[in-house]
């Protein structure tokens, strides 16, 4: 079997609130200095990945989960489950809840529900985010919306670099200005939008709501709060294990030496957020550096990685 690491070209979104910082800080080509996405990991129709190279070079990560399941150790599911992405906020973001899977089948044409997490990659000087709010039963809830009283509903945290959220479905959130975050979330494009700071585009027009969605998927009252990481020496390695959780697990892997594992789930997806290293298969090397984003198969049982470098890897 042929145990090559699957690596992707990423796929850029022009988003009214990106900049630069995809190229300023990962040296991506990106189309415009407005780019708010990269997606890195991606099979989902609004966005496919291609792999780069090697053997399946060319296919998307769909066709290899509908047609070459072995690469993924058999497992079910019509759907990759995963979607990996690195948001640029250089601007705030609307305030947005999703559904989960049950709410989206019936009211999405059977998309998956979003639940995600985010590992905050840079930020500027004293950094907020909104997460959560502060009704505490549905019918506050309504009245402030009714009300336009955001200020008060919104729950503001502070951030800062390597913090990690974990957003399950109906968790109101935003990123805002100066944030640029990787993403680890459901494979599903379904957002209800519940605030947008009351902006205008060119033409004093407002984007839309999705009000009385929203006001069906927010939990309430709000209980998701910032993940306290644990932390694990290995050989060659730290673990920084932030979520093991229904819809994925993530980690991050900081890896000074050489670093040896064996693989315990049918496949890894792993971003390279600094420095650069190989990793080792009995077949041969693999280089990888900064931005880099990989699937490691089921056909590679034990691998080694070495170099110094951070790696978030995920899994289900
Ligand atoms: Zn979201």
């Amino acid at each position: 079997m042929n145990q090559q690491p699957i690596f992707f070209e990423p796929v850029f979104k022009e988003r009214i609130w990106g900049g630069t910082a995809l190229r300023d800080q990962f040296g991506y080509d990106i189309p415009s200095e407005q780019t708010g996405e990269c997606w890195a990991i991606s099979a989902h129709p609004n966005g496919q990945s291609v792999v780069k190279s090697g053997e399946w070079k060319g296919w998307t990560l769909d066709q290899l989960w509908k047609d070459r399941r072995e690469l993924f150790g058999g497992m079910e599911g019509e759907k990759f489950p995963l979607l990996t992405k690195i948001l640029d906020a250089n601007h705030d973001l609307s305030v947005q809840v999703h559904p989960d899977d049950q709410y989206a089948q019936t009211h999405e044409n059977g998309e998956l529900g979003k639940t995600e997490c985010w590992y905050i990659i840079d930020c500027e000087k004293d950094a907020e985010m909104i997460f959560g709010h502060t009704a505490k039963t549905k019918e506050e809830l309504v009245r402030m919306i009714e009300e336009g009283r955001w200020d008060d509903l919104l729950q503001r945290v502070k951030i800062k670099l390597g913090d990690f959220y974990y957003v399950p479905s109906g968790t109101i959130h935003a990123l805002c200005k100066g944030t640029l975050v990787l993403e680890t979330q459901q494979n599903s494009d379904t957002t209800y939008r519940v605030y947008d700071y009351d902006r205008t585009d060119d033409n004093g027009n407002k984007r839309e709501l999705h009000l009385e969605k929203a006001i069906d998927v927010i939990t309430v009252p709000h209980t998701a709060t910032k993940v306290e990481p644990k932390t694990e020496e290995k050989q060659g390695a730290t673990i920084t294990t932030y979520v093991q959780a229904p819809y994925f697990s993530v980690y991050k892997w900081s890896v000074n030496g050489i670093f040896r594992v064996t693989r315990d789930k049918p496949f890894l997806l792993c971003s390279v957020l600094s420095g650069s290293g190989k990793l080792k298969t009995a077949q041969g090397e693999h280089p990888f550096k900064k931005g880099d984003h990989f699937l490691i198969p089921a056909t590679i049982d034990t691998f080694e990685i070495s170099g110094e470098t951070n790696i978030i890897v995920s899994h289900v």
